[in-house]
């Protein structure tokens, strides 16, 4: 078999052989197929798509590529969630907390920015000392210490996931249902949950704009599940405005220990109230949604979210004392309001065209080898359905280097509709599939 047949078949449109896509990524992983010839297929998949089969062949082929870690010794339930990639979603970072303090565990393998979203792994990488690169070894011990972990793709889990999401973000193909599926489902049944949410975004932010797209996703992604044992439950959220009041990595970051110290932004703490309690109640620590409602409620209200949060950092090496001193974590030198020149309402925000301004600014990677900014972003002021009164702040962005500070800015601009009708922001949970 030969690399180049396989890109050749796929680029005419055929269909591939579970051989040939287990060749494939063998190939890949080893080094023994090229980044420019996996490059060249990601794109063939893209434009050609995958079936049912070659998607189910690519999941198996990306799981196999590391260790299947099996936690079943551990007595509790495993419990974990996965988004599909938004603008301004740090949910992670205040769910893995909450639940490990409900007595579940969370063992939770996530990613990087990608494309023109945000990742946990940075905003992570934000405190100083934090360790997401965790041994197999040392990620038990963690998860059996404090009851959630939280690690990248490693050479030992999901190898070929780490090494195909990093070329996919800058070979412009991550959009793409199959590779989509694959990846995340690869990691997640890869790190031994039993129980799955995943927040399947739909929007003008989210990789599939057009909710038959996203439902499409979701249904692919239910359906492998359903094939390897895992309890699965998906939530199709909007991403038609960033989550929250905050894009960036620390400043993601800070949003989400306010929120767990019962001061977040309302969508967001929705957000993560409904995907916290779909966990709780496919771990079994309770039997229905509206009692884990209350778990998340009391597990905030009595800052047991925020001690767990403290034991998580201190575990994976980081410095816990940012949870009191926001001025620990890395910060902007500089700051611009960008102005609404005109009063109204805000009807619609090109939510891409806002990550993508944050790239600008320097937190996210336009190339494998570029160094993110973990200290720049922006903070949102206006939302959907907010008025604006001229020479308010839509957006402040933050930043270091004014190189990129001014095309962002005026990408930001341009991101907003205003006009003079109010309209109602956007339902957030819009379908909930079990
Ligand atoms: N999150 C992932 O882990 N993979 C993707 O492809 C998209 C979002």
């Amino acid at each position: 078999m030969r690399a180049v047949d396989i890109i050749a078949k796929k680029r005419d449109g055929n269909e591939l052989t579970r051989d040939e896509i287990g060749f494939i990524i063998r190939g890949y992983t080893s080094g023994d197929v090229a980044n420019y010839q996996m490059a060249a297929l990601l794109m063939a998949i893209y434009l050609r798509g995958m079936t049912t089969e070659e998607t189910l062949a690519l999941t198996e082929a990306m799981l196999h590529s590391g260790e299947i870690v099996d936690f079943s010794e551990l007595k509790l339930a495993r419990v974990d969630k996965h988004s599909t990639g938004g603008v301004g979603d740090k949910t992670s970072l205040v769910i893995a907390p909450v639940v490990a303090a409900a007595g579940l565990l969370v063992p939770m393998i996530s990613g990087r920015a990608l494309a023109h979203t945000g990742g946990t792994l940075d905003k992570l990488e934000s405190i100083p000392g934090f360790r997401t690169d965790l041994s197999l070894t040392e990620f038990r011990a963690i998860l059996e210490e404090t009851g959630a972990a939280l690690i990248g793709q490693t050479a030992e889990i999901a190898p070929a996931d780490k090494m195909l999401y990093a070329l996919r973000d800058v070979t412009a193909t991550v959009a793409c249902r199959p590779l989509m599926a694959a990846s995340i489902m690869s990691k997640k049944i890869a790190e031994g949950a039993n129980g799955l949410v995943l927040d399947v975004k739909t929007g003008s932010g989210a990789f599939l704009k057009k909710e038959e797209e996203t439902r499409e996703l979701a249904r692919i992604m239910m359906s492998i599940a359903r094939g390897m044992n895992r309890e699965c439950v998906v939530l199709i959220t909007d991403m038609n405005q960033p989550l929250g009041r905050t894009v960036g990595n620390s400043i993601e970051l800070i949003e989400a220990f306010e929120t767990l110290k019962g001061r977040g932004p309302g969508d967001f703490n929705t957000l993560c109230r409904e995907l916290s309690a779909e966990m709780l109640v496919l771990g079994g620590a309770t039997v229905e949604v509206e009692k884990g409602r209350g778990i998340y409620d009391e597990i905030i209200r009595s800052g047991a979210g925020v001690q767990k949060m403290r034991a998580i950092i201190r575990a994976q090496g980081g410095d816990s004392r940012v949870l009191d001193d926001y001025g620990l974590l890395p910060g902007a030198a500089q700051h611009q309001n960008v102005l609404v020149s005109q009063t109204g309402y805000v009807q619609a925000i090109d939510t891409e065209a806002i990550g993508r301004a944050s790239m600008l600014l320097g937190a996210g990677r336009a190339r494998l080898e570029t160094a993110i900014d973990l200290g720049v972003g922006m903070t949102v002021n206006a939302k959907i359905g907010d008025r604006v009164e001229r020479d308010s702040a839509l957006v402040t962005i933050h930043f270091n280097d004014a190189a990129g500070a001014e095309e962002a800015a005026e990408t930001v601009r341009a991101a907003y509709t205003l006009g003079s009708e109010q309209v109602a922001p956007p339902r957030l949970i819009k379908d909930i599939l079990r």
